[in-house]
């Protein structure tokens, strides 16, 4: 049982988790599950197919074949992909087996609005948005809004911070015709416990990750344990970074944030300097989590492609704006400054 298909009961159509009812849905006839009468019902199953070496890779991508329980076609896919859909009879499909053992998720948060809706918020995002080329988004011009679940590392732990900085209090005065000045030099000591949770990071290398990094945060206390049916109707990636290469980077996010609390204690002198930091991790509690995000991407007139990610939960969006340089220009000569359009460009970039 490599790939699951999960089956209408009452006329065997494909069963999909809807975002807006947050049950599983039969688009034939309109039945709508909950998680608990699916648990009772077996869902339609195929095999992975050996592949010889010699095919196991096209065009230098390894890829994998499944059969559809549904029509018996091939499935073709990347090495990380967990869900999908069918080419030829778009049945979706659950690669059940590259979720088990150390591979099963621990935690999910479901899609909890549909794609219509991440339609309509992308075009509102967008019109807030200044120097964007007259047109360019017209509604529907944006191809493939795709429900991707993405792989994210998350992280509860304790930390021991000790911090040490040197800091000055100048105070100046008059006396007559002279003036005075008197410097005190304090030495700052700190230290302390810090509890970090629900620290993230995308845990997929390659194209995606930036962008799920990009529509951070996730409100992961309305995250569930991990159920298969979820991912049926989206895809899904499983994770190619591990835990062991994640913790350096980790370790330099608490490092960070434990220096910005503590710097934020040292208050009221003339002048902070010599900060120095060290933390110590412990109690490290990972869930290996699969967090949802609308992506998609639009074929710009120049024949580039802008890459978008929303978050599926929240509705954070993030990418790369075409920009009316014309437009931009022109505001930037009426205000007869530089400052305007660096700020523009700025806001292009990821926001
Ligand atoms: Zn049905
Ligand atoms: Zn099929």
């Amino acid at each position: 049982m490599a790939v699951v298909a999960y089956k209408c009961p009452n006329c065997g159509a494909p069963l999909t988790f809807s975002p807006e009812s947050q049950k599983f849905e039969c688009s034939f006839c309109g039945a709508a599950l909950t998680e608990e009468e699916l648990k009772n019902i077996a869902p339609a199953t195929g095999e992975e197919e050996k592949i010889p070496a010699s095919q196991g890779a096209k065009d230098g991508v390894e890829v994998s074949l499944y059969i559809c329980p549904s029509c018996g076609a091939q499935i073709v896919t990347a090495p990380t992909t967990v869900a999908t859909s069918c080419l030829y009879c778009h049945s979706p499909v659950v690669l059940e087996g590259r979720l088990r053992g150390a591979f099963h998720p621990d935690l999910v948060i479901p899609f909890s609005f549909d794609r219509e809706e991440a339609q309509r918020r992308f075009f509102d995002w967008v019109k807030k948005k200044r120097y964007i080329p007259k047109g360019y988004f017209e509604s529907g011009s944006t191809e493939h809004f795709m429900g991707v679940y993405y792989p994210y590392w998350v992280l509860g732990c304790n930390s021991w911070a000790a911090y040490t900085a040197r800091a000055n209090q100048v105070r100046v005065w008059r006396s007559g015709r002279r003036e005075y000045t008197e410097t005190r030099i304090y030495k700052i000591e700190r230290d302390g416990q810090i509890g970090f949770e629900h620290l993230t990071r995308c845990a997929l290398t390659g194209e995606g990750n930036k962008l799920a990094d990009s529509v951070m945060p996730f409100e992961i206390r309305k995250a569930i344990p991990f159920q298969l049916p979820y991912l049926s109707g989206f895809r899904a990636e499983m994770r190619n970074i591990e835990q062991k290469s994640i913790e350096p980077v980790f370790q330099e996010d608490v490092e960070k944030y434990a220096q910005q609390i503590l710097d934020d204690t040292v208050q009221g002198y003339s002048s902070v300097y010599d900060q120095n930091i060290g933390v110590l991790i412990k109690d490290m509690n990972y869930k290996y989590s699969l967090f949802p995000v609308w992506a998609f991407t639009y074929q710009g007139a120049d024949g580039k492609k802008y890459y978008y990610a929303m978050n599926g939960q929240t509705g954070k969006t993030a990418g790369v704006l075409p920009l009316d340089r014309k437009k931009l220009l022109r505001d930037c000569a009426a205000l007869g400054t530089a400052i305007a359009g660096f700020i523009a460009l700025l806001g292009g970039l990821f926001v």
